[in-house]
Parts: structure tokens; sequence; C-alpha cells
């Protein structure tokens, strides 16, 4: 029986731990397809499972990993055939069913997407979930009639993953984009991503008005709390908010004085059972309108063994851009 190096997540008498191991391959589940992987990488969920900070795994003993990317070298299912390049975001995987931090892992043919011609493996790990998000938030503010000529967007959280690369893309079609962070030490990387303007997201964190001066056409929040419902109150008449992280907090202390006096809407991005559609719209959307070598510039490359350490780091926000791992 063969064996492959993984993260392993264990919670029992000797308490919840996450720990760099081996595992035979017969533990792996019964499902239709089986993935060599190549890359995973490091989300701020995988960040909470690893750490269990909050309670992302629901089933122990998990490989932690919500996305993946290798190649098929088994498949019941007709889709898919041996040899194939494939990438998977979500549907629980990593949370309730064995992820991508291994370097085997076995998921349902459903799950998966073939990796974008214009893409590598690595690519689309760089890109990651937190990527695809951006890229659904991007989605989500075009659905709703945000145009590029119509005004400033708000990035917040801007130099995290899904934060540095909605402000690669956004900037890419053609938006100005107004990036919040709390590095202002990164104001010229964000910049040179694509930002027209930087500011200090303690201007956005603290407690503010229902309503405050109309600013934004458009938001990407990935922080939640304060950040998120200043980000409403200075959206314009008609704007829309894509709301898809909690960085700063899950509560959201808003009134709803934007929603009914300024027809301001706020639209929910869920990325884990995002429907297939949507999902290959997202990454046709990366694929023509993320500049390759921008991304290669945001991210770090980083070994399996390595991620345990950097979990917490990514908690505490002292990452920007996003991190890669090369699990073999
Ligand atoms: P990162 O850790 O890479 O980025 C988060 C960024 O948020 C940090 O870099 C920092 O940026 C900012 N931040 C951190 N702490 C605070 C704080 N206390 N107050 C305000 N800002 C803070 O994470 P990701 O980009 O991968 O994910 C961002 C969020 O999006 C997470 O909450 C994640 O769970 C969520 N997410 C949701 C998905 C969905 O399906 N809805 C999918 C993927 C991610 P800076 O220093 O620039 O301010």
């Amino acid at each position: 029986m063969s064996t492959f190096k993984a993260i392993l997540i264990s919670k029992d008498d000797a308490g919840y731990r996450a720990a760099s191991t081996e595992l035979a391959e017969d533990r792996l589940p019964d499902e239709a397809v089986a993935v060599e992987v190549a890359y995973s990488t490091l989300n701020y969920k995988d960040a909470l499972a690893i750490t269990g900070k909050s309670p992302v795994v629901r089933t122990f003993p998990l490989v932690p990993g919500i996305d993946f990317a290798g190649r098929v070298t088994q498949s019941k299912d007709p889709a898919f055939r041996v040899g194939d390049s494939v990438l998977l975001n979500g549907w629980g995987v990593g949370e309730s069913h064995w992820g991508g931090l291994a370097q085997r892992a076995r998921v349902k043919g459903d799950w998966l997407l073939p990796v974008p011609a214009s893409f590598t493996p690595r690519d689309v790990m760089a890109i990651g979930t937190a990527g695809y998000t951006a890229a659904l938030c991007v989605l989500g503010l075009q659905r709703h009639g945000v145009a590029p000529g119509d005004g400033e967007i708000l990035v917040t959280g801007a130099s995290g993953g899904v934060g540095s690369i909605a402000v690669l893309l956004l900037a890419n079609l053609g938006y100005r984009v107004v990036a919040s962070t709390g590095k202002q030490d990164e104001a010229a990387w964000l910049t040179k991503l694509g930002a027209s303007e930087v500011i200090d997201r303690a201007t956005l964190s603290a407690p503010g008005k229902p309503l405050a001066k109309e600013r934004w056409a458009g938001v990407v929040d990935t922080v939640g709390s304060h950040t998120l419902a200043n980000a409403c109150a200075s959206t314009r008449y008609g704007g829309t908010v894509t709301a898809c992280g909690l960085a700063q907090g899950m509560d959201l202390p808003a009134t709803v004085a934007p929603f009914i006096l300024r027809g301001v809407t706020l639209a929910g991005i869920d990325s884990v059972y995002c429907p297939k559609p949507r999902r290959v719209q997202a990454w046709e959307l990366l694929a023509q309108h993320l500049d390759k070598n921008s991304l290669h510039a945001l991210t770090t490359e980083i070994r399996l063994g390595e991620v345990i350490d950097l979990a917490p780091q990514m908690l505490a926000g002292k990452l920007k851009g996003r991190i890669v791992i090369d699990v073999n």
C-alpha cells in the first residue's frame, strides 16, 4: 500500500491539533475521481481550520485544504479521464470532506473543473479560492450593473488574498479602485497592482453613521463588521456592495438606511456551494482579465510542512497576497 504526505487535523482526548503526517492511500474517501495533487493554497478558512479558531472542520480526523489542482489518476466518472488537469474550490472539501493539503485526494467528479487552457495548475492555485471569490464579487458588481465608468470601487482587506486579486482584476477591467488596508507600508505594492488610491482601513473600521457622504459606485468587502456597515453607508445611490468576508468580524452593525434611502444593493457572495455555471464564468473572467505577471508577483510559494506555522500569521492579518503550496 503506497502512502502520501498530508496535513491531518484531529480532535480527541488529547485536544484539537494539526500535524504533518504520512497516510496510507486506502484512508482516502471512497469517491469517483482520484487526483494526484500538485498545488494547494492557504486560504483564510484553511487557517481557521488548522488553528481550530472557528468550527470549520465538521468531521475528524480530516485533511484540510478547501482547494487544490492536480492530475486525475483514476476516474469512475465519464466526464474525467486519467491525465486530465483539474481544479477544485469548495463544496465542503477541507471542511466535511478530505481536502487539498495532501499529495492525494478523492472527490466527486461534479466538484471538479478542468484547469483553463491559459493557466497551469500552479497559476490556478496562485488564484485559489480567494481569487475565484474575488472574481465572483466582480461578477456580482457586473450583474448589478456597476460599470467601469460609474465611479470608484472600494476593496477592503486589499492586501489579503481576495482583496489583492480583486484589485488586480478590477483595475485590468478598467475600474478605478480604492484599496483599503491596514498595511500602509504596502501602499506602493497596492498601487502597482492597480489601485488608484490607497486608504487607511482605520477610516472604515470604527462605528460610523447610518449614512455617510456618497462615494463608492461599488464595493468588494472582505472584512465584514463595522467596515461593511460603513461601506454600505458611503455607497452612492443605486450602488452595489458585494460581501464575502469576515476578517474584522461576522457582525454587521448597520441600519437599513443605505438600502431604503439610496437603493443600495448588498449582494452576498458564497464560493463554496456556488452553482457550476457561475464558477465557470468566474474562471473565464480570470482567464481573460487577470495579468499573469502581476499574479506571480503577488504569490509566495511554500512547502506543505510550512503551512501549520503560517496559519496563525494569516489570522493575525500579517500576510499579503496569495500563498500557494507545492505539496510535493
Ligand atoms: P487574508 O487573510 O489573505 O486577507 C484578509 C485581509 O483582511 C488581511 O490581509 C487584512 O488586510 C484584512 N484584515 C485582517 N484582519 C482585519 C481586521 N481585524 N480588521 C480589518 N481588516 C482586517 O484572507 P482572504 O483574502 O483569503 O479572505 C478574506 C475573507 O474572505 C475571509 O474572511 C475569508 O473567510 C473570506 N472568504 C470568503 C469566501 C466566500 O465564499 N464567501 C471565500 C474566500 C474567502 P489589510 O491589512 O490590507 O487591511
